[in-house]
């Protein structure tokens, strides 16, 4: 099992990847006056464009804590900007932050906090998705929400709760930024352009549960389902999505049945390709034409709260 290092493992599907505590060798272990302000970091992403990358105890090859760790100020073809809302922050904000940001590998299935887990880090995707799921006493689970390159995983962090009911789980593979807990909350206190950018983003997620709430219970499965891939499709560089059936309907909260009996009529249309645990775009406009107008009211009120969307 994979989770974020702070005692929740072993209480949920025992098949999922692990998450072993990372020893941090980020910017914030850097001698005190010696981290890279924003300036240095742009002149090395300018300089170098490898991604060199730090595999840690247990890494990529099997072992217990199949996870690595970058530096954020590593250049080249990872950069905090990815994140649209690391990519809004005021020049001072990222002399603050940018330093103190660890790149973290997102394995799928990877579980970022359990229900009632005290949050101690906040992730901001680049090219990852997060879905955050309710899971039933019986097992079974239902997505509240997802959260992409246009996000961050942790407004509990900075809405005083600390906690929540729900599981955040990765969706699909790739990478976030993540940053001590209290160094959001300190940002967030500090009364500055940030705060108001976290309360804009947190509308936007309230918009996104309250449409995923009205779409499971008004649309079809295959409705549901042109949603699911769209919002999915935005936050990704591809048009090509690596999710098998079964995971779809725990997002979704229906059969198995339901969504493969979906995904082959979008197949018959020639909507999608469906094979082997991938799914092909293949007709974007006839997708958007399928689906219902929840994907939308998410699209509009996100594009209307959040800072541009980053080009793909
Ligand atoms: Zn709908």
């Amino acid at each position: 099992m994979w989770v974020d290092g702070h005692g929740s493992a072993g209480k949920f599907v025992s098949s999922l990847p692990k998450f072993a505590p990372l020893p941090v060798s980020s910017p914030t272990s850097a001698p005190r006056g010696r981290r890279p302000g924003v300036a240095a970091h742009l002149q090395a992403s300018a300089a170098n464009t490898r991604c060199t990358e730090q595999r840690l105890l247990n890494g990529m090859n099997g072992g217990p804590g199949a996870i690595s760790l970058r530096s954020a100020s590593m250049p080249g073809c990872h950069d905090p900007q990815r994140n649209r809302l690391l990519a809004a922050l005021s020049p001072r904000e990222r002399e603050r932050i940018y330093p103190q940001l660890q790149l973290v590998e997102m394995p799928l299935g990877g579980v970022l906090y359990e229900s009632d887990d005290v949050l101690r880090h906040a992730y901001f995707p680049t090219d990852s998705i997060v879905s955050v799921l309710y899971v039933l006493a019986d097992g079974a689970s239902t997505e509240l929400l997802a959260v992409g390159n246009e996000g961050l995983i942790g407004i509990a962090l900075f809405m005083g709760g600390e906690t929540t009911p729900s599981r955040a789980i990765v969706q699909s593979a790739g990478h976030a930024y993540r940053l001590v807990g209290q160094l959001l909350k300190d940002e967030f206190h500090r009364d500055g352009p940030m705060r108001p950018l976290l309360l804009r983003y947190t509308q936007a997620l309230i918009t996104q549960m309250a449409q995923t709430a009205v779409c499971n219970r008004h649309h079809t499965v295959d409705q549901q389902l042109c949603r699911w891939l769209l919002l999915s499709l935005d936050r990704l560089s591809s048009n090509e999505l690596i999710v098998t059936q079964e995971r779809i309907a725990n997002m979704l909260g229906v059969r198995r049945e339901g969504v493969t009996e979906a995904a082959c009529r979008l197949d018959k249309l020639g909507v999608i390709r469906n094979a082997r645990g991938r799914i092909s775009i293949l007709n974007r406009s006839k997708l958007e034409n399928l689906c219902c107008e929840c994907y939308a009211v998410v699209k509009k009120e996100a594009d209307r709260l959040l800072p541009p969307a980053l080009p793909r």
